[in-house]
């Protein structure tokens, strides 16, 4: 028997190369009307981005609102005057081209496949629906995933540890202890999972600081890891 019943991975950061999809897809749709694009733009969009996606975490505002203010802001940051219905279609056509980007994590499909039925496998992620759900068929990660958890779709967002339970419940999981939470952020994926009563495991690829209150219970720099951890 192996050591959990129940594997919940994060998405963006843990299986997918989120960043190099993001810069790509950024780049593409700015290009597409006309906004000029360098580093700097890139690092001002993350910034704005990820002070939004920290409000999505708290409740504050929703992936709707998210969605279209990182443009409004951004743009708004260069000195661009667009009308709000064109910062509408940047928004909607970054998206999209962010739906066709599905660039798995290093060692991320070798995980997968060793693990299929073996355990029983979640994604929980606070992505976009549609973006998650075509990256997701793209992947080809169907194959071997359980099921996908999309925050959006249960109207709650990781942290909150209601999100975990959900997944826990549609799974099938009574017992917490028995799952393992796999996910790079601390305060969403670890807080969250601690908080539901899931053991947690911090994917930690840069070897970044823990500046956080809370210990994960396990801590990896690689995928390859994982399997030593599951006792397979
Ligand atoms: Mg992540």
């Amino acid at each position: 028997m192996l050591n959990f019943d129940l594997v919940i991975f994060d998405a963006d950061g843990t299986l997918w190369d989120y960043d190099a999809g993001e810069r790509k897809a950024l780049e593409a749709a700015l290009a597409a009307f006309g906004v000029p694009y360098d580093e700097s733009v890139l690092q001002r969009y993350r910034s704005i981005n990820s002070e939004l996606w920290r409000l999505l975490e708290q409740n504050v505002v929703n992936s709707d609102f998210v969605r279209v203010e990182r443009f409004r802001k951004l743009l708004s940051e260069l000195g661009i005057d667009m009308h709000p219905f064109d910062v509408q279609r940047v928004a909607a056509d970054y998206l999209e081209r962010l739906s066709a980007q599905a660039v798995p994590m290093k060692g991320a499909e070798e995980l997968l496949r060793l693990l299929s039925g073996r355990v029983r496998m979640a994604i929980l992620t606070n992505g976009i629906s549609a973006v998650q759900r075509s990256r997701f068929a793209l992947s080809g990660f169907g194959r071997y995933i359980n099921d996908l958890i999309i925050s959006e779709e249960v109207g709650v967002a990781k942290p909150d540890p209601a999100v975990f339970v959900h997944c826990l419940n549609r799974l099938g999981c009574t017992r917490p202890e028995r799952a393992l939470m796999v996910g790079d952020s601390i305060a969403s994926d670890i807080r969250g999972g601690a908080a539901a009563g899931i053991v947690t495991c911090w994917f930690n690829p840069h070897g970044a600081p823990n500046l956080s209150d809370i210990t994960p219970d396990y801590e990896i720099r690689r995928l390859s890891q994982l399997p030593e951890l599951l006792g397979c």
